[in-house]
């Protein structure tokens, strides 16, 4: 492992324990900090054979050990991790700001987040209840939740902490075994936090981590018969080649995916919440949010006054490395995703007016990062890609409306359903609306707000099934009825 400067990440050696969680011989792939190029970590990427060799050992620990049947054992493993995640946690927050751009305060939160996702989970792990009832004279059914066995858990880069999590803790918490596959742009983090699972009660081989290429490495364990079901978090178009992938196998799929959410300011909100809750929306972690505010729907009364003032705050804001602390918002991660933000920029500037940013920043010590200013692009007509297609990144395309009913209109006029952000005083308003709009989450009066008790989920091309909540850890089960007859004959 080599770094030019900043401290350096040896992930594999990051667990103060023997049992290394990482199935890869050798280091390989080169983890670069997004602000300035440099090389943050080298991680081992994971042959085809051990990804075999990994869900077969998978298979047979979920089998085998007291794992699957004793959520005591589960919850201690768990907040155990918890605790070391902990006690790590300013380590973390700075590898994951140096490997994902974001600034260092949102990864401290994403830290937070995550260990509290953990311990959420190790507590539901003892409270798995199933359900009994009498069916007939001398008859019972007793409905009892299991683990589904081995799961592939597919994370994507921009939340990779808190997104591998949301997925390891409940499958873990529910007796499942899991292998996880980091983005090939974030392992180092996913890997480090991790290792700090291995405990003298985790059983060998019930979690473990492979690293490698979506179309290969992924792909093995998408399409392999002895994974069970597939946790895919990532783009609408990767998670419907999944599906399609899996569907040979019939195994279970949960898909978590993209959006353009829509976030709807009528004029008789608290403008200054609604102001700094438009900002958030946008351009929290650059913009490359799965439910980022990214269409903002302005009513028409309003629209003038609060975009001046919204444009002004964008303007003001200070890009740079995330490990500063005065920086508000970070680079994108990489140079590719900086081409495709660039390129959307592109198109709202033939098609619409750019009010704010519109260009890299490549002055200022930052020319050596993914750097984009906060771009805000208004006057785009309806068809526009700027207004249907998800760009990751730090551009807010504005609309206007003029009647709530075309409020939702333009809402719903989307293929993605993930989030959605409402800003009024009108508490019936909020209720219509609320049942009205296509959306798995709906926020009101603020944006950007999870809760590991709170399921979140996609309408449409944005995903099936929930995951968080305890919901999200039920698809981690199978159901299954046993049959009791008590009579002395059949029937
Ligand atoms: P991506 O789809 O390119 O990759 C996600 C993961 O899938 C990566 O680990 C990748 O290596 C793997 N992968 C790629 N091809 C594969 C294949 N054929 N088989 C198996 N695995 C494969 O997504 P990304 O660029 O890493 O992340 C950004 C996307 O994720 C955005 O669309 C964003 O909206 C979405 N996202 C959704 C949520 C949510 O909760 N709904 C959260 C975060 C991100």
């Amino acid at each position: 492992m080599v770094d030019s400067g900043r401290a350096s990440w040896d992930v594999a050696a990051f667990s103060a324990r023997s049992h290394s969680l990482l199935l890869a011989a050798e280091g390989g792939l080169e983890s670069r900090d997004p602000a300035t190029g440099e090389l943050v970590a080298t991680v081992g990427v994971s042959s085809i054979a051990e990804v075999d060799d990994g869900i077969a050992r998978a298979g047979s620990a979920v089998r085998r050990s007291a794992w699957r049947n004793d959520g005591a054992l589960r919850a201690r493993v768990l907040f155990r991790w918890a605790a070391r995640m902990r006690e790590q946690s300013e380590r973390l927050a700075e590898l994951l700001t140096r490997e994902q751009g974001k600034t260092i305060g949102q990864a401290r939160g994403e830290l937070a987040s995550s260990i509290s996702m953990i311990e959420y989970n190790a507590g539901l792990a003892r409270a798995i209840y199933g359900r009994s009832l009498a069916l007939k004279e001398g008859v019972h059914g007793v409905m009892l939740r299991e683990p589904v066995g081995v799961v592939a858990a597919i994370t994507p880069w921009n939340y990779p902490l808190n997104l591998t999590i949301r997925a390891v803790a409940p499958a873990l918490a529910a007796g499942n075994a899991v292998l996880v596959k980091p983005a090939s742009l974030t392992p180092a983090i996913v890997v480090a936090a991790m290792q700090l699972l291995a405990d003298d009660e985790l059983p060998a081989d019930i979690a473990a981590v492979v690293v490698g290429p979506g179309g290969t490495v992924g792909d093995r364990m998408v399409t392999h018969p002895e994974i069970d079901m597939i946790a895919f978090t990532g783009d609408s178009t990767t998670g419907i080649n999944v599906m399609k992938s899996a569907a040979d196998g019939l195994k279970r799929v949960s898909l978590e995916l993209g959006g353009k959410s829509p976030n709807i300011v009528f004029a008789d909100a608290d403008m200054e919440k609604a102001l700094a809750g438009a900002e958030n929306a946008i351009f929290s972690a650059a913009g490359q949010i799965c439910t980022a505010g990214s269409r903002l729907l302005l009513e028409r009364s309003i629209r003038d006054e609060f975009l001046e003032r919204l444009v002004a705050r964008a303007d003001a804001m200070r890009v740079g490395d995330g490990l500063d602390p005065a920086t508000e918002m970070g680079p994108l991660v990489s140079r590719e995703q900086k081409r495709t933000v660039l390129d959307y920029i592109g198109i709202g500037r033939s098609e619409g007016t750019v009010l704010a940013g519109g260009t890299a920043v490549e002055d200022g010590g930052l020319e050596h990062g993914n750097f984009v200013r906060p771009t805000i692009v208004a006057d785009l007509p309806s068809d526009s890609r700027l207004v249907a297609e998800e760009v990751f990144g730090p551009v807010l395309a504005v609309q206007t409306f003029e009647t709530e009913e075309e409020a939702v209109e333009i809402a719903n006029a989307s293929e993605f359903g993930l989030a959605c952000g409402l800003w009024t005083n009108d508490l019936n308003r909020t209720w219509r609306l609320g049942r009205a709009i296509e959306s798995g989450t709906i926020w009101i009066n603020t944006y950007h707000h999870f809760y590991g008790e709170m399921e979140v989920g996609g309408f449409k091309r944005s995903g099936i099934g929930r995951q968080q909540g305890v919901e999200g850890l039920l698809e981690f089960t199978e159901t299954k009825h046993l049959n009791f007859d008590s009579n002395p004959t059949l029937w």
